[in-house]
């Protein structure tokens, strides 16, 4: 639970016409690799997910919480309106301490850059989909299936070192099994 909005950063960021797909969220201030970005509203659950609409479902968020239990939650603008890219350059680091989940810069973003986090990291079969992607990235995937499990074993390991705390802990045995490291390839 966030305690006041001031604690979340809103004014580094601002919702726009995006690119990508409809309004996004634009930086208004540089970040450095790694810089926190905003911190996610994460205090509004979802009480009953099986009555929702397929409209009501986009503006939700399905994740393992730091107390390794499964949330979900109606996610708040500005959050809601980061767009997926399959070259994304935001991702999402849980404090396991006080269970806040935070945007960092995945690199340099520049003021005016759209902020993006690749749908497929952290979640697993719980998303609906597949939707088309057009995210405009060159190694764009076309379509965005929402689960790390199902991604191509090269994308696989190199978002290995991206997932999340709370999700490697509860995926430990599954993530083990994938067998990612045993062979590095040259990316
Ligand atoms: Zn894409």
């Amino acid at each position: 639970m966030i305690k006041g909005e001031r604690k979340r950063n809103p004014a580094d960021v601002s919702v726009r016409e995006s690119r990508i797909h409809g309004q996004g969220v634009i930086a208004r201030k540089g970040f450095l690799k790694g810089e926190p970005i905003l911190a996610i509203d994460d205090s509004d659950p979802v009480v009953d997910r099986s009555k929702l609409t397929p409209e009501q479902e986009i503006f939700i968020d399905v994740f393992v919480a730091s107390d390794g239990t499964q949330k979900t939650t109606w996610m708040k603008s500005p959050e809601r309106f980061i767009n997926h890219s399959c070259e994304p350059n935001a991702y999402v680091v849980t404090d396991m301490r006080s269970g806040v989940r935070r945007t960092r810069a995945l690199r340099d973003i520049r003021v005016g850059e759209e902020l993006t986090w690749d749908y497929a990291l952290n979640i697993w079969a719980e998303w609906i989909g597949p939707v088309p992607c057009h995210c405009g990235a060159e190694k764009c995937r076309r379509v965005i299936q929402g689960n790390y499990f199902t991604l191509p074993r090269e994308i696989q390991r190199r978002y290995l070192p991206l997932l999340d705390g709370p999700f490697k802990k509860r995926f430990r045995n599954e993530i083990q099994s994938l067998n990612l490291t045993a062979k590095p390839d040259a990316d």
